[in-house]
């Protein structure tokens, strides 16, 4: 998976970044932050590339919940961004050809 410097979500362009983000005790966070409203995603730098993948694909789920009133909670976001991923990695291709 190529993570994008942007993504457009529900029609709204999102500035993607790397960083090392701690909390506000300055603990490592292993996962990712976004803002609905400013239109940021954020993820963890200092991990392997497949934990950032599922943190980008943790993160876009979660704002589409936030956009659209899904009122997921946060393991319904983590169980659907694992799964998610595992689908995408186990089948190569899928989204390749003309859309
Ligand atoms: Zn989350």
């Amino acid at each position: 998976m190529n993570i994008p410097s942007k993504v457009k979500i529900g029609g709204k362009i999102f500035d993607v970044g790397l960083a090392n983000l701690t909390s506000v005790n300055g603990d490592k966070i292993y996962g990712g932050q976004s803002a609905v409203f400013r239109h940021w995603i954020k993820i963890q730098c200092d991990v392997p590339e497949s934990q950032r993948e599922e943190t980008f694909l943790h993160e876009i789920i979660e704002l589409i919940g936030d956009m659209n009133d899904l009122k997921l909670n946060h393991t319904q976001i983590s169980t659907l961004s694992n799964c998610l991923y595992q689908v995408i990695c186990d089948n190569k291709n899928i989204f390749e050809g003309e859309r």
